[in-house]
């Protein structure tokens, strides 16, 4: 029987890997990783440092642990170089693999942006286990973290850095946190508290350059302003990873395009997690590549399976001011309505028709279920049934 194949090791590839083994004990399975193999939850990654854990401690099962579990060959510190359709294979760093069905779940690069100045190795980025570990090693002993981009992943690692006792500074261009997330008075929010933890905004100003400073650096902003710091965390975005689908031909726009199915524009290879755009949906979070690893396990199995996402939102690790927020997509026709009390605030997004499109919850709210599941239960379906 020829073997399904998964490139990548991280929550969609171990996921689908966990379902599809469900339903199917026999079928050889092949998972490929650059990575090293080892099970962890990558959202704990902004959270480590309030709870004083280590990379090691993160990690929740080591790879033989996974190659037992799964009764899978897995192959790690490995790069898929190309993919031949025709053939069915994958080149492999000198090594040829044959695949019957494919799956990459080869996840989302840090975006980085053009710096000038001389000093760019002291500009650090957490998007996987490995750079948490070596993120750990730097800081060890410094005190005062740069943070680039006030989004989801800059918020969680100031509050969390915070947390560690280091002090940190945000540079966010545009003039609020979580800008695509939230409307403004729940950005608000959340800024007052990370800054009643001593975290200090430049709003409005992005980031030049990066330069050598005595043991530290000098953070350059584009108003001319120079922020010193003993390092920088770099959190302005995430990519999809497209490039191995695209050299081999397949359809990609903003990530690696799959129908309902997962399924590529080739029948015999789909992808899911952050590389994937389904149908038309590129969601960098959990909850969804949760439901496409149930799908796709079923269609593998025999079971054609379409994916369907019900509304999922989005909780924000800030537990200075708790955020859950269902996002609405920009140019979305509506209104927010806003009740707000200090950092409490209740913002519903409704269409002209009254309609719930998204809320956005901080502080009691946000940790009151009750609210929550009552709003979520008026949203529509991101992927309906
Ligand atoms: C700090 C942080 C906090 C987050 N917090 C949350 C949260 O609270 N809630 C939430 O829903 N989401 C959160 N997310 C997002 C969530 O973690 C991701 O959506 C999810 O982990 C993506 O999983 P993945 O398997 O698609 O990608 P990844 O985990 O990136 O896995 C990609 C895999 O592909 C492998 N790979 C890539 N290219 C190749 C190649 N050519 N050859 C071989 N192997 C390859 C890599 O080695 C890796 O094993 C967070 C993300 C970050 C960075």
């Amino acid at each position: 029987m020829n073997p399904l194949v998964i490139v990548g090791t991280g929550l969609a590839g171990y996921n689908l890997a966990k379902e599809f083994r469900k339903l199917n004990a026999e079928r050889p399975l092949v998972l490929i990783t650059a990575d090293d193999g080892r099970n962890y939850s990558k959202p704990m990654l902004s959270t480590g440092f309030t709870k004083s854990k280590t990379a090691d401690e993160l990690a929740m099962n080591a790879v033989e642990q996974m190659r037992e579990q799964l009764k899978a060959d897995i192959r790690t510190g490995v790069r898929v170089n190309a993919i031949d359709r025709v053939a069915k294979t994958l080149q492999v760093e000198g090594e040829i693999i044959p695949y019957g069905d494919l799956v990459l779940a080869v996840g989302a690069d840090v975006f980085r942006p053009a710096l000038g100045g001389d000093a760019a190795e002291r500009v650090y980025s957490v998007n996987d286990l490995q750079d948490y570990a070596r993120f750990r090693e730097v800081v060890a002993g410094k005190k005062h973290i740069v943070i680039i981009g006030g989004g989801l992943i800059g918020c969680e690692f100031a509050n969390d850095l915070s947390n560690g006792g280091f002090s940190v500074e945000v540079v966010e261009p545009v003039g609020r946190v979580l800008p695509s997330l939230l409307p403004e008075r729940a950005s608000e929010a959340v800024a007052n508290g990370l800054a009643s933890l001593g975290v200090k905004f430049h709003f409005g100003h992005s980031v030049k350059g990066v330069w050598h400073e005595g043991d530290g650096v000098s953070v350059e902003l584009s108003n001319g302003e120079r922020i010193r710091g003993d390092l920088v965390l770099s959190a302005i975005g995430l990519r999809p990873r497209t490039s191995l689908a695209l050299e081999a031909g397949l359809k990609v726009e903003r990530g690696i395009v799959v129908d309902r199915f997962l399924r590529t524009s080739d029948a015999n290879i789909y992808a899911l997690g952050d590389s994937a755009e389904v149908d038309g949906k590129v969601l960098l979070y959990v909850l969804p590549l949760m439901a496409a690893a149930r799908a796709l396990a079923k269609t593998l199995a025999g079971e054609p399976t379409q994916v369907q996402y019900p509304a999922m939102p989005v909780q924000v690790k800030t537990p200075v001011c708790p955020v859950v927020v269902s996002p609405v997509v920009p140019g979305t026709p509506g209104a927010w309505e806003v009740e707000a009390e200090g950092n409490d605030v209740k913002a519903v997004f409704r269409s002209p028709e009254g309609l719930v499109l998204g809320f956005a919850l901080t502080g009691a709210p946000a940790g009151n279920g009750a609210v929550k599941m009552e709003l979520t239960k008026q949203l529509p379906p991101i992927l309906p049934a």
